[in-house]
């Protein structure tokens, strides 16, 4: 079966516009999003039109600033500053990449932590992994979303994540381990990665290497998530890190590229918009 991302993420964009409607009688607005760009990068440029877009679908009130290349580090500090001290914004992205000359630790560290949509400042990834209230990273979110939506049941399955960065493998195997998943984590290190991405039940696949697991690293009957989004070197075409002709005949479910993880991606970012805004309106 394939697990439409794009389908789930229109269905829970239309539950949330719904809940969203309902804001302005009870908190006498709706949440706001402020996505900030530093440059124009085309890739960029296209995340954050995606991320805009889902904005006015659900009802959010989205701004986007779009910076020059040349905004300097002390500028963009400035800018989340006076952010973070506005009531009336609830959420602040800032896309990345940033160019070289900004410190992006230092700039992610400075997004106020209630308003870290993202998931990515040190205080929400210290919560998470200490089991604490916490804003989920979007990406691996949308992955549980998923699998929630396609009634997987993780408990006790065996779970393989390959790929341990900071903002997708490792969030995801720490929410595999919450819903008590026995998850080996493998990496550009690993030895014999057919070996143990063939055991895996569930897979989850967050590298950036187009087409990385064939059809002969998987087992039968596996669950596939392919986060990756790759140009095709021959077609430039978007693709996975999944070779998804050869993997789909195999698994059980399997997601696509493009339409599968990069919308519930954006839909979570939604949710975590959502959540963010009620955590300040009903404190
Ligand atoms: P990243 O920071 O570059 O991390 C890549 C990970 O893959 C690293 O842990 C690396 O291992 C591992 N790796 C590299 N080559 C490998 C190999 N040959 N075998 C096994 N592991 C290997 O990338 P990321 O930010 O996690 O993103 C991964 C992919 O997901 C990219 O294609 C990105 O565009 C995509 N992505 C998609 C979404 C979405 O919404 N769909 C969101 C975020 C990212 P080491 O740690 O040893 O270097």
């Amino acid at each position: 079966m394939i697990a439409s991302g794009k389908e789930l993420s229109d269905k829970l964009k239309a539950k949330m516009a719904e809940e969203v409607a309902t804001f302005p009688e009870k908190y006498g607005r709706v949440p706001h999003l402020v996505v900030i760009l530093v440059g124009d990068d085309p890739a960029s440029v296209s995340y954050v039109t995606g991320k805009a877009t889902a904005a006015s679908v659900v009802g959010i009130k989205g701004t986007t600033l779009r910076k020059p290349e040349s905004m300097t580090e002390e500028e963009l500090l400035a800018l989340i500053a006076e952010l973070n001290a506005d009531d009336s914004v609830d959420g602040i992205l800032v896309q990345l990449p940033l160019p070289k000359h900004i410190n992006e630790d230092k700039v992610i560290a400075a997004i106020s932590k209630e308003k870290d949509v993202d998931g990515f400042h040190p205080g929400n990834v210290a919560a998470l992994w200490q089991g604490l209230d916490c804003i989920y990273p979007c990406t691996p979110l949308g992955v549980m979303r998923l699998f929630e939506e396609h009634g997987v049941e993780l408990e006790g399955k065996r779970a393989v994540v390959v790929g341990r960065s900071t903002i997708v493998g490792l969030p995801m195997v720490k929410l595999l381990l919450d819903a008590n998943a026995t998850v080996t984590v493998a990496h550009s290190r690993t030895k014999n990665l057919a070996e143990i991405t063939s055991q895996a039940e569930i897979l989850v696949v967050a590298v950036g290497r187009p087409r990385l697991i064939k059809g002969d690293m998987v087992a039968e009957g596996a669950v596939v998530m392919d986060v990756g989004v790759n140009r095709d070197p021959v077609t430039g075409r978007l693709c996975g890190d999944v070779d998804f002709d050869e993997v789909a005949p195999k698994a059980s479910i399997i997601t696509p590229v493009p339409g599968g993880i990069g919308p519930m991606t954006i839909c979570c970012l939604m949710e975590n918009t959502i959540t963010c805004f009620l955590r300040k309106m009903n404190k």
